[in-house]
């Protein structure tokens, strides 16, 4: 027999390479609850669709490799910082109790509250000293003893879980320290507020160990956020005016770059565009007019790129 020259066949041919799998963010929200909605409305505003069925634990946008995760708000930050969660939309007063390792990414101007110390109405709180040996009940331990060792008092805390504002009126504490947004909880139980603890509102948060791809997406989403945020914090505004006031009037709309001029029909008349602040609006209205502008319309603006 001769012996065979040709190597033999490989027995299975090399698989092809896998793809590698795309990248996928994951957020975590809250399921039911004060900052469920308007995260919801975020991520929409944001152009991101989510099936509004019924509500599941878990859920992808069909627009964006995003997941989204509906957890109680009180898990987020130990989810995140776990990576089971990539990023998370949680309460600020939430992500520094639960002093987990988050990274806080974006303020996102709605959930705003503050975390208070209130006592019975009845009381002359004096400053923090009126709280040396005293008790208070509180869901924020963590928060209410750097508060407390800051100040240099010493005072008994009590950990609740629920109904903290009761707390004094059924004699288990002398002071409270809660979230407060208006007051009228407070109020109704008979107590003031005393001092703020801190203040809190909705932030993005996200895990320390993000890979590149992760990143990336997440670089692209914090874009649409910032766009949609800064739009609401900015009105379009168009007036009307005659050409001599139109210097003065760029003067006092500081708008992105300077206002657009287009001419009226009116001969001596312009028409001038631009941006103003929100809450710098009223102000400037009021000087606007007593520089002579007219026909003043103000409208919203959806999304802004700076
Ligand atoms: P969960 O069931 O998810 O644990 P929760 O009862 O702890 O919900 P919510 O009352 O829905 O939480 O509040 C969520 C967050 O909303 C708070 O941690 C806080 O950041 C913010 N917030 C804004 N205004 C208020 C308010 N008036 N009272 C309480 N929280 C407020
Ligand atoms: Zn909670």
């Amino acid at each position: 027999m001769t012996p065979k020259t040709q190597n033999p066949k490989p027995k299975t041919q090399n698989p092809k390479p896998e793809p590698p799998p795309s990248p996928l963010l994951r957020i975590a929200i809250q399921k039911s609850g004060r900052l469920s909605e308007k995260s919801q409305q975020l991520l929409q505003s944001c152009g991101i669709s989510l099936s509004n069925g019924s509500r599941k634990l878990k859920m992808k946008a069909s627009n964006f490799p995003l997941e989204v995760l509906f957890l109680r708000d009180d898990d987020i930050p130990q989810y995140v910082s776990e990576g089971v969660a990539d990023i998370g939309v949680v309460g600020e007063n939430v992500m520094i109790e639960k002093n987990k390792e988050v990274q806080k990414i974006e303020p996102l101007g709605f959930g705003k509250c503050r975390l208070s110390l209130a006592v019975r109405r009845e009381i002359a709180y004096s400053g923090a000293d009126w709280l040396e040996g005293k008790k208070i009940a509180t869901s924020y331990p963590h928060i209410l003893r750097q508060y407390l060792k800051e100040k240099g008092v010493r005072a008994e805390i009590e950990e609740i879980s629920g109904s903290v504002e009761i707390a004094p009126g059924i004699g288990l504490a002398d002071a409270v320290c809660d979230i407060v947004s208006t007051g009228s909880t407070l109020l109704m139980n008979g107590l003031k507020e005393a001092e703020t603890v801190i203040t809190s509102q909705a932030v993005l948060i996200a895990s320390p160990q993000l890979n590149e791809a992760k990143q990336a997406l997440l670089n692209k989403l914090l874009f649409r956020i910032r766009a949609v945020n800064t739009a609401q914090q900015n009105k379009y505004i168009l007036l009307n005016a005659p050409n001599s006031a139109i210097q003065t009037i760029s003067n006092i709309l500081p708008g992105m770059k300077s206002p657009s001029i287009l001419p009226l029909a009116e001969p001596g008349w312009s028409s001038l565009h631009s941006v103003v602040k929100e809450d710098e609006f009223w102000e400037v209205i009021d000087r606007l007019k007593a520089a002579g502008a007219e026909g003043i319309l103000v409208c919203p603006i959806e999304k802004m790129v700076l």
